[in-house]
């Protein structure tokens, strides 16, 4: 059918776009053929099914795809077409494809890489900055803090972190210092005070009684000097042993034994009193606490003359301890710095009441270190409450 059609230059010639025909029996027998084909033949698979798909063979050195239908004549099978197109534009295209992507995977790959090294570097030059800038902080220019560059992101919240870790460092390195420099301060007193007292003893022959009241004022001064220095170690010893082991203490009976015992040693009168009927129990450091009530007592001692109250109330089954005096009391200027170490009351150095002003400093720490909330509330001349909380 439609011989003529044969004719037409895909068919005649292989250069420019040939479309291979030919006609096979049953059997494969070349009934017909495109002139394109000369004496070539093209690859009859006598097996075939139609749901094969196309197969590619060499004619005459040029590499083609070849298809196989099956021709019915009245739905009889006759024979079969085999059909076949030049191959050789789509393996150009492949080789080009092939050329041009292994000339732009690398070349992808390298940019992407050098793109990305750089965006990296560019999101850590914060750090970098951040590194130089600590590297360069020591102890003598604590005041110096890294700059935030930006205030949202990551990055800017580690810079505050490490900001307020320096204004931590710088505060503690500030008390430090003032520690050290009170701390030498008060030694040194009681030290020229003896050196006055004994530069006053040779300077002439003295009668006995005064050399008595001379030494007695010398040994004062050690007195004083001794009861420093044990105060200090003792600061010290709570700083260095850090967190202590906790203790299940019953607190109604502990803080009763305290105050027997403190009445039985001191002679003051030191007075229990609660409502509760039912014992107590608290996680804590039995002899921190009791050093804290120690303190808080002695001092109750020498700043009144009356009785002592020792008070426990339950407040959420958790125990209150109040150490309350009816004392001299502490004044508004006074009561922010009654902590602080070495800090004495004018009041209390005018009545030349003994101390060293870091029994309280000591409490406060043992307190930290135990985790016990303590406060005081106090009113001049009416006396003071230091409350324990745990
Ligand atoms: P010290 O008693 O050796 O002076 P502390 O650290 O124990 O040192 O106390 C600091 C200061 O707090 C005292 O100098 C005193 O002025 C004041 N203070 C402490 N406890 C009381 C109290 N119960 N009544 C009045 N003042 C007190």
């Amino acid at each position: 059918m439609h011989k003529d059609e044969w004719q037409e230059q895909e068919h005649q010639e292989i250069q420019l776009n040939p479309i291979f025909i030919e006609i096979v029996d049953l059997e494969g027998n070349s009934m017909d053929k495109s002139p394109n084909l000369g004496t070539n033949r093209l690859l009859f698979h006598p097996n075939w099914s139609s749901k094969e798909g196309a197969w590619t063979i060499n004619i005459g050195g040029q590499e083609v795809r070849q298809k196989q239908m099956l021709l019915k004549h009245e739905g009889k099978p006759e024979g079969y077409m085999l059909l076949a197109t030049s191959f050789e534009e789509a393996r150009e295209l492949l080789d080009n494809l092939r050329n041009i992507l292994l000339i732009l995977y690398p070349g992808i790959l390298i940019s992407l890489f050098l793109t990305m090294r750089y965006l990296a570097g560019k999101s850590i030059q914060p750090i970098q900055k951040i590194i130089s800038k600590t590297n360069q902080i020591t102890q003598s220019n604590l005041n110096e803090r890294v700059p935030v560059l930006d205030q949202e992101d990551e990055i800017g919240q580690l810079t505050r972190s490490i900001n307020e870790l320096l204004n931590r460092l710088e505060q503690s390195m500030i008390r430090e210092k003032q520690f050290t420099s009170d701390a030498s301060h008060e030694l040194r007193t009681p030290l020229s005070v003896m050196r006055g007292t004994l530069e006053v003893l040779i300077r002439k022959p003295r009668t006995s009684e005064e050399y008595v009241k001379k030494i007695q004022t010398a040994l004062e001064s050690i007195d004083r000097m001794s009861a420093m220095i044990d105060q200090l170690l003792a600061l010290a010893r709570v700083e260095r042993s850090g967190e202590s082991m906790k203790d299940e203490v019953e607190i109604m009976s502990f803080v009763e034994e305290v105050a027997v015992q403190i009445e039985k040693e001191t002679g003051r009168e030191v007075r229990f009193q609660t409502e509760e009927s039912i014992p107590v129990f608290v996680q804590v450091s039995e002899k921190s606490l009791q050093m804290i009530l120690n303190n808080l007592i002695q001092n109750a001692i020498k700043y009144s003359d009356g009785p002592i109250d020792l008070e426990i109330q339950v407040e959420n089954g958790k125990p209150l301890i109040f150490v309350k005096d009816q004392g001299y009391g502490i004044g508004e200027e006074s009561i922010k710095k009654i902590f602080d170490p070495f800090y004495r009351d004018p009041s209390a150095l005018e009545k030349l009441i003994p101390g060293t002003g870091l029994g309280l400093a000591i409490v406060k720490k043992l307190a930290q270190e135990s985790g016990i909330e303590i406060s005081v509330s106090s009113e001049l001349g009416s006396g003071s409450a230091f409350r324990l909380g745990f």
